[in-house]
């Protein structure tokens, strides 16, 4: 069934809420306690509680940390055998995926470059992308469209709603802003994307293997600039970078580990079909740009006169049989 674009909107809108209410607000109620028990250890342990190089290097530096934690536990559920029934690519989600969509053969499904062929060039991308963060974090001009980021500031705590509204302004540009620049990726920059997709979705590190100018569009654009540009808190910023890496880990790494957590789904499809689900949902909704299921052939519906003379011929040969 095809349907309107509104009508695809609403849906996405319905699937973004869903997700941001099962998902992301209890992850940011669990960052936010933290986080903020943290603030308070420094204010009454630190001298200098409120220096912004100090909370910009704890942010980049609690995020590099967890970026690499995520990379060890999801290669370690790989190596798992118990783990193996999570994966889309296995068993039960892989026959269901093949059911529903156009794929390649199963044999086309698995990555053909190693953590060892991706390294080197996902590490280069994270020193990129952590040190332009942290210019740009310590950069004395903050913007104060919507919220200061207060790095320097004293009384800098936030609450657990206003962490909650910055978050889902994040979630939303950055939704639409990795559509807009990863459609032009796909479309007008491909050669700049296509080392991005010699990797298949199915090896957690693969969502930092790309090229530079892929990383500026796709993660620096999406990530950094809408929380430049309107301005959040630092808290929110903190929580906004942890949840977005575990994002990219997961959408990467091919397990599904059902509700709440969303599931690897969709970029898994565009890595194998190439031609859609540019972004997490609102922006193929506009376009039109979902995966789309395979067409199901219609069932055969006879008409009514040939049902009933049809049911009657079966009728009279049971008739015949009980006769005999
Ligand atoms: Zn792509
Ligand atoms: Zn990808």
């Amino acid at each position: 069934m095809d349907l309107s674009r509104s009508q695809r909107v609403g849906v996405a809108l319905r699937e973004f809420g869903a997700d941001f209410v099962c998902w992301y607000i209890p992850c940011t109620v669990v960052f936010w306690w933290v986080i903020s028990w943290l603030q308070t250890w420094i204010e009454t342990n630190s001298e200098n509680p409120e220096c912004q190089q100090c909370r910009v290097w704890l942010v980049y530096g609690s995020l590099f940390a967890w970026t690499w934690t995520l990379q060890a536990i999801y290669y370690m559920l790989g190596s798992c055998s118990w783990a193996q029934k999570f994966r889309i690519t296995e068993g039960q989600h892989a026959k269901k995926l093949a059911q529903e969509y156009s794929l390649p053969d199963p044999k086309r499904w698995a990555e053909s470059l190693s953590f060892k062929d991706i390294l080197a060039n996902s590490l280069k991308n994270q020193l990129i992308y952590f040190s332009l963060g942290m210019v740009m974090s310590l950069s004395p001009i903050q913007s104060t469209w919507f919220q200061r980021a207060g790095w320097h500031e004293t009384e800098s705590k936030v609450s657990l709603v206003q962490v909650l509204a910055e978050l889902c302004y994040l979630l939303l540009f950055f939704d639409l802003l990795l559509g807009f620049s990863h459609y032009h990726l796909h479309v007008t920059f491909y050669k700049y994307h296509k080392d991005h997709h010699q990797t298949k979705g199915d090896s957690p590190l693969s969502g930092w293997y790309m090229t530079t100018l892929d990383l500026i569009m796709e993660l620096w654009l999406p990530i950094f600039v809408p929380a430049f540009i309107l301005g959040t808190s630092w808290q929110a910023f903190w929580i906004w970078l942890l949840l977005v890496e575990w994002d990219g880990v997961h959408s990467h790494a091919a397990f599904d580990f059902g509700y709440p957590m969303p599931s690897p789904k969709r970029h898994w499809l565009h890595h194998l079909q190439v031609q859609c689900n540019y972004s997490n949902g609102l922006f193929d909704a506009f376009l039109g740009t979902e995966a789309q299921k395979k067409e199901l052939a219609p069932e055969i519906q006879f008409p009514t006169l040939l049902v009933r003379k049809s049911n009657r011929s079966q009728d009279a040969i049971k008739s015949v049989k009980t006769m005999d």
